[in-house]
């Protein structure tokens, strides 16, 4: 377990522990489970986000704008971008980021899904939403660089001053990139 994500040797141990003190039949019916998740999941073909179905639920819906697709990292971001209510457009999971240390280059990640999918469909607007990581950004800064000769609009989440904070106690990075960033008063 403690090759899952989040998960440290300390966390692993208390799981395997707790598994232990309860009954077999749980311990067996949870393996069953995993297994089975592993059986009934999927990519999808075009958002390639984890889905029971092919297309998801999402790229199925007939309700939702086709036009802009939301580049994301990992099927988690996806999923808290949808608990906003506020984004009607499609995704595209890139499932990592650049990351040249660790031998992650382009052809590592699903960045060639992606230019594919521009080519075939009729998409009008990129929204990049990577995280603002050292490597997030470098993946954001590649992706602006591989589309700005398309005719296509490239946009980023804005990023900044999180809601509530005192400006004068966000670091310098965040109240910088704010700047940067700024958007229209409204
Ligand atoms: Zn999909």
């Amino acid at each position: 377990m403690s090759s899952m994500p989040g998960i440290g040797a300390k966390t692993a141990t208390r799981m395997a522990l707790n598994i232990l003190r309860k009954p077999q039949a749980d311990a067996r019916e949870m393996a069953e489970a995993l297994a089975e998740l592993h059986k009934s999941i999927q990519l999808c073909s075009c958002c390639l986000t984890f889905s029971e179905d092919d297309p998801c639920a999402i790229c199925a819906d007939p309700e939702r704008d086709e036009s802009i697709v939301c580049v994301v990292e990992q099927p988690g971001d996806l999923i808290a971008i949808e608990k906003t209510d506020t984004y009607r457009g499609h995704y595209h999971i890139l499932h990592g980021v650049l990351s040249p240390i660790d031998g992650i280059g382009p052809d590592e990640i699903k960045i060639n899904e992606l230019l594919a999918r521009i080519d075939s469909n009729r998409i009008e607007e990129i929204l990049i939403a990577t995280s603002s990581t050292v490597p997030g950004e470098a993946t954001a800064s590649y992706l602006i660089d591989r589309l700005q000769t398309l005719s296509i609009k490239l946009t980023r989440l804005a990023c900044g001053i999180p809601m509530g904070m005192d400006i004068k106690h966000a670091d310098k990075y965040t109240l910088a990139k704010a700047i940067e960033r700024r958007s229209h008063a409204s």
